[in-house]
């Protein structure tokens, strides 16, 4: 499949679209006579002439619904009927509905960023969420989002007036909806928890299309299952997000480590020790392609040296680097425009993301390390020191004990379907999957191939289990939302072979 950007595609649909308007099937221009009629035969034509009046547009145009049936990880393809690309909150609801008395299911989708079909709608419909990106500030030190507004509109808009949300992701091109979805982490994370902990209410449209506002004060069950609920009781129509001061800027040092253990100690001493940064961690493969290097970035806010500094064991390979806030919240800005404009964007994406108990993780990194073809695909693994007290929400599941460490393998395949593609995707659910939940760890959901029953039950513990899917009878009783995520709809896993033959359907269209 040509590779094609959500808001690209979004910009050429006038182009050559078969939509409803006014619940009416409609044609632009350029589309010929005979595709018309194709399309008026079809399904998705047949259940046009049934679909309500939206503020927005519901769009069966195949370029659009090709692009709904990737995501981030290019292995999981499911072609959806239609896209509702909507103008009001009234325009999902109406959706909702929709799908409840045509049996069919649906999903919102923000950018796509989630890496194993979790977005995707096999026949169904996806509402993407773009088109309510909203924000307007809520007094001093709050602002309401629409779904679809990016973290780099949210921090453009904050940082304005000093403002930031307390996490902020490393990928600024994600959107609000989808990460309060998945949880949310930053650098910040350690200390501040997800930015699920630091949402003030939600307006959700739930899976039989009521609005409801939600807090910890109101319907706490419902805002409960939906933050880090992976879109399973409600779609997330407006957020209101708590903000702390922005610093003017930042002090950036490095430090590199010859062994993982003085790494993995300095981690944990600095999640203590500074106590108003961000922290993060990397192996980074080195050019030999066989060494990994150990590197901790801090980032303080203040401009005089911390205390932590005396008591660091690792290597300051430069100076200490000063840059504003803002340029640190980009810092991955320019790469991830380069992937847009090389493509790479749209290679592959294995990721694999946990979180383990502190004591399990070295054995993890020695599996890694020195396990002929355990990284493959990888040029980094992050690694990032959380305290789990931080963590306030049921779905956000941290491992047992005070201290966890949540890496990230970054795989990436050259190409969709090739043997080193499978292979990942076999080294995470046959290799990874087993090892983090034998260690009481738990995973990422958006960054972790999909879980069978058993891996759900210690993902979430029976009793966080047990009330996600009391949420999901009570608040979507037709099972309507969100089939792609593998939560409530799937009573097996997925085996692999069913993914080698999803991904060697790769163009199903
Ligand atoms: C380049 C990149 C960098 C990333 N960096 C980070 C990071 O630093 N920290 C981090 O925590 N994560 C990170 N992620 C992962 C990211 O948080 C998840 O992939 C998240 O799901 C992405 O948001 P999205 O807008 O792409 O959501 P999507 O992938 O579109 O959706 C994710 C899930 O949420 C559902 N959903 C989306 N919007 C809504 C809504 N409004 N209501 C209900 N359900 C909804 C979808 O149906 C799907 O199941 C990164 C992802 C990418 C691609």
């Amino acid at each position: 499949m040509e590779p094609i950007s959500r808001r690209t595609f979004l910009g050429s649909v006038a182009a050559s679209v078969a939509f409803t308007a006014n619940g009416q099937l409609a044609f632009s221009q350029e589309v010929p006579g005979a595709q018309q009629m194709r399309i008026r035969e079809s399904l998705a034509g047949r259940l046009a002439a049934d679909l309500p009046a939206f503020d927005g547009v519901f769009v069966f145009d195949q370029s659009v619904c090709r692009a709904m049936a990737t995501d981030y990880g290019h292995h999981i393809h499911h072609l959806p009927l239609g896209a509702l690309l909507p103008k009001s909150v009234m325009d999902v609801q109406k959706a909702v509905r929709f799908a409840n008395s045509h049996d069919l299911k649906l999903s919102m989708r923000g950018t796509g960023g989630a890496a194993y079909g979790q977005s995707q709608v096999k026949a169904g419909i996806v509402i993407d969420s773009s088109t309510l990106s909203h924000i307007a500030w809520v007094g001093a030190d709050s602002i309401d989002a629409g779904p679809g507004a990016l973290w780099k509109e949210i921090v453009e808009f904050t940082t304005t007036r000093q403002m930031t949300p307390p996490v902020v992701p490393d990928s600024l091109y994600i959107s609000v909806g989808g990460t309060l979805n998945a949880g949310g982490l930053g650098e910040t994370s350690y200390r501040c928890g997800a930015q699920v902990d630091h949402v003030v209410e939600l307006d959700v449209v739930t899976g039989t299309g009521d609005l409801l506002t939600c807090s910890p004060s109101r319907h706490a069950d419902l805002i409960q299952m939906v933050l880090a609920g992976m879109g399973q009781c409600g779609l997330i129509v407006r957020a209101r997000l708590r903000l702390v001061p922005s610093p003017d800027q930042v002090v950036v040092r490095r430090f590199t480590y010859e062994k993982s253990g003085d790494f993995l100690s300095d981690l944990a001493m600095l999640a203590s020790a500074e106590s108003e940064g961000a922290i993060a961690g990397d192996f980074n493969l080195e050019s030999d392609g066989k060494t990994w290097t150990p590197v901790i970035t801090i980032t303080s806010i203040r401009s005089r040296e911390p205390a932590w500094l005396s008591q660091i064991t690792g290597k300051q390979t430069q100076a200490a680097i000063t840059q504003s806030f803002v340029e640190y919240l980009n810092r991955n800005t320019e790469e991830y425009m380069a992937t847009l404009a090389s493509g790479a964007r749209f290679l592959p994406h294995v990721y694999m993301h946990f979180f383990l108990p502190a004591g399990q993780t070295p054995a993890m990194v020695d599996y890694l390390m020195n396990t002929p073809g355990a990284t493959l695909g990888a040029d980094e693994i992050a690694v990032f020191p959380m305290i789990n007290a931080n963590f306030k929400q049921t779905l956000q599941r941290m491992p047992v004990g005070s201290l966890s460490y949540h890496m990230r393998i970054y795989r990436v395949a050259a190409q969709e379907g090739s043997p080193d593609h499978l292979r990942m995707l076999e080294l995470n659910q046959k290799e990874c999957l087993p090892r983090i939940f034998a260690s009481e760890g738990t995973v990422y959901l958006p960054f972790s191939p999909l879980l069978d029953s058993s891996q759900r039950l210690r993902q979430f513990g029976q009793s966080a289990w047990n009330r996600l899917m009391a949420a999901k009878a009570t608040y979507d009783p037709r099972g309507v939302l969100t089939p792609g995520a593998g939560l409530a709809h799937l009573d097996a896993k997925e085996p692999l072979e069913s993914t080698r033959s999803r991904t060697a359907l790769v163009h199903p269209w």
